[in-house]
């Protein structure tokens, strides 16, 4: 296989990476071969590298459609930074200017193009691309194609018109970070691919570890500005669900000296700009957005995601905290909520149900499909399991640490407790995305898990106690239903708790059985509420006035086998920086993921980086990613032989910026300022 050969190649020379990923060999092997493909991939997987190193194997000009045209300018940069002859097309470029692109592109000057997908009904560009020679479309983000994705755009729908139009048809090829079976489906479909091969690797980042944390809203602030300072040398974005928030923990982190940008759809357009240019450029190293930010940032190099409310989907938050890390190296996601912030998220479900193209019925539906989607959310955040097999198995996969787990997981795996969350949220149908494996469905906070600790989860790491609040769950249940669930979540507590109130007094509730029967806090008792609420032992309903029963699952409370467990974070997380030795303990830890890298040749290179990148007007991460930094300091190359057997670097590089590395790596060597 002649072609085969060609793409290592030019994965090595161009982009200076030793061998495909599995996942992206079967898909580039595939399109090589003439076949469709159909490639799930997580964000940092490398969807990029399938089309584009096809692209340069099978000559002529291989097109990529793409919604994100703010990210066009920069993957085109990044292509020719690795010698490639990129360029792209959308309404950024002045007519002038997209005349002369598409002559080039007929004189054969480009290998690859992006263009959004506006374009390809416009009967100039299909002119156009009927005279070009087009080997292979390469379809981004192709679950915009389907209604039933989050980001339906219908301009998507054009794809497969455009490509019925050409004299021969290309190979199409769609790739897509998120997409159910049904999404899946419409994709191929509506692209008409045929006989596509899929891929679909795994959701797992192993990278990333995560940690949740309930803090009081008037302690997030602090919190989170604790951790920056702790890490001075990371960049990272902060993502809160309000403008008014961003505002806050933006002049906060200010305040305490930080240089921290701020990004939200209120502030002018070029405020924004200057944002995001100032935290891509590495100028400022914490951005504090909404999640209007994000989508078309391409930054590598983010060292951790920090959320400061609790989004309203596990899909949500997976995007949103999976922009840390995309160049491989440790990165940490943390989510710090709060009870204020399920109401929130349930308030919006209610209101913002308005979309007047809908039928009631159907608005419903659309209502009760968000409420399964944030009780998943919530899940998250009270399960004293494995945080990352948690979201793994909400997408519907085992990771191998997890599945290696189970079968070693002895009766003994005590601090993970016998929480009824050892699974997503409730049983209803649909609730638990796909169902795992039957027995111990996950295995997490266990003793084995710990080889994993500091990369894994703060819940791995040991960093809450597990309480058994199995008693006081008890009494909540008989509570309810002695209410008959004609009352919000105060009352239960105050009732429970024997408060003399007077709403309590003038009910006569203080007659009931369950008066005064709990000897607990009022933040304890509502955090138990919401738990079984959670499990689905308990139901809360919808509405300005939300009111507590039982919930489908009630009955099983009373049956013996029922025990809760509650979280109870020990605010010092030493245990797992002591368990952690060179990995990335949990929400502590120095400055950097370096581990037994020099940080101070790292730091020496990072700012040659900086120097170089300012000068030439790019983003650092373009030059080089973290990772190629990271390896420097491991290989310390001594002449451009050894330069070139750094992970990351392919001949461009190498010729471009080797000789002021190389120099640099010398330098730190004999010790010189
Ligand atoms: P995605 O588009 O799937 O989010 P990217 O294409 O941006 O991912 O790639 C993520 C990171 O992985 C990039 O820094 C890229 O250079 C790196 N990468 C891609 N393929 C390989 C490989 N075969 N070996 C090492 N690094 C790779
Ligand atoms: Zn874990």
């Amino acid at each position: 296989m002649m072609n085969a050969a060609a793409a290592q190649a030019a994965l090595k020379s161009h982009f200076g990476y030793e061998s495909f990923r599995p996942g992206q060999q079967g898909v580039v092997d595939a399109i090589l071969l003439g076949r469709d493909a159909l490639a799930v991939m997580p964000t940092g997987a490398g969807k990029s590298v399938c089309y584009q190193v096809p692209g340069i194997v099978l000559g002529g000009l291989t097109l990529v459609v793409s919604p994100l045209v703010s990210l066009m300018g920069d993957q085109v940069r990044a292509l020719i930074e690795a010698g490639v002859r990129g360029a792209y097309l959308n309404s950024t470029l002045t007519p002038g200017q997209q005349a002369t692109v598409l002559r080039r592109a007929l004189e054969g000057a480009y290998q690859i193009m992006y263009v959004a997908p506006e374009r390809l009904s416009d009967p100039r560009f299909i002119e156009f691309a009927r005279e070009a020679r087009i080997p292979l479309v390469a379809v981004d983000e192709a679950h915009c194609v389907s209604q039933w994705g989050q980001d339906f755009r219908p301009s998507y729908l054009a794809v497969g018109d455009f490509i019925a139009q050409l004299p021969q048809r290309p190979v199409v090829a769609a790739f897509t970070a998120t997409a159910t079976a049904r999404v899946r489906g419409d994709i191929a479909r509506l692209l008409d691919l045929r006989d596509p091969y899929e891929a679909v690797t795994g959701f797992d980042r192993p990278n990333l570890s995560f940690g949740v944390e309930r803090l009081e809203p008037k302690r997030k602030l602090a919190r989170i500005a604790a951790y920056v300072l702790d890490h001075p040398l990371d960049g990272g974005i902060v993502y809160c669900s309000t403008r008014k928030d961003v505002d806050k923990v933006h002049a906060a982190l200010l305040e305490t000296g930080v240089r921290a940008v701020r990004y939200h759809a209120g502030m002018p357009a070029a405020a924004r700009a200057e944002s995001q240019r100032a935290f891509i450029v590495d100028d400022a190293p914490v951005m504090v957005a909404t999640n209007a930010f994000g989508m078309g940032i391409d930054k590598s190099n983010v060292r951790y995601v920090i959320h400061h409310n609790m989004p309203g989907s596990i899909e949500a938050y997976y995007q949103e905290a999976g922009r840390a890390g995309r160049d491989g190296e440790p990165s940490e996601c943390l989510l710090f909520w709060s009870d204020g912030d399920v109401s929130t998220c349930r308030f919006f479900i209610e209101q913002e149900s308005g979309n007047e193209e809908l039928a009631p019925e159907e608005s419903e539906a659309v209502r009760a499909s968000r409420r399964r989607l944030l009780e998943a959310m919530c899940g998250y955040c009270h399960t004293t399991d494995c945080l990352r097999a948690y979201i793994l198995r909400y997408f519907g996969e085992q990771s191998s640490q997890v599945v290696s787990n189970v079968s070693e997981e002895g009766p003994g795996a005590e601090d993970c407790g016998e929480s009824p969350m050892k699974r997503p949220s409730g049983r209803e149908e649909g609730l638990e995305p796909q169902d795992s494996a039957p027995g111990p469905s996950v295995a997490s906070g266990s003793s084995d898990c710990r080889q994993a600790v500091g990369t894994c989860c703060s819940n791995c790491a040991g960093a809450f106690e597990a309480v058994d609040v199995t008693a006081t769950a008890r009494a909540v249940m008989r509570c309810v239903q002695e209410l008959r669930g004609r009352f919000g979540k105060g009352m239960v507590v105050d009732v429970l708790r024997g408060s003399k109130v007077a709403k309590v007094l003038e009910m006569h509730l203080d007659e009931a059985a369950s008066y005064g029967t709990v000897d607990a806090s009022v933040a304890q008792v509502k955090e138990i509420i919401e738990l079984l609420a959670a499990g689905g032992y308990l139901s809360i309903t919808e509405g300005s006035y939300p009111t507590v029963g039982l919930g489908p699952r009630a009955r099983e409370a009373a049956e013996d086998g029922f025990s809760l467990t509650m979280k109870r974070v020990s605010r010092k997380p030493e245990r797992s920086r002591e368990r952690s030795a060179g990995g990335r303990a949990f929400g502590s830890s120095g400055s950097s993921a370096l581990g037994e890298v020099d940080s101070s040749l790292f730091e020496r290179l990072r700012a040659l980086r900086k120097r170089l990148a300012d000068e030439a007007g790019k983003p650092p991460y373009i030059v080089f990613s973290d990772a190629a930094l990271r390896d420097m300091c491991v290989k310390k190359p001594a002449n451009d032989e050894e330069f070139l057997e750094v992970s990351g670097v392919g001949a461009t590089k190498l010729a471009r910026y080797g000789q002021a590395f190389l120099a640099e790596i010398a330098a730190w060597e004999r010790g010189e300022e």
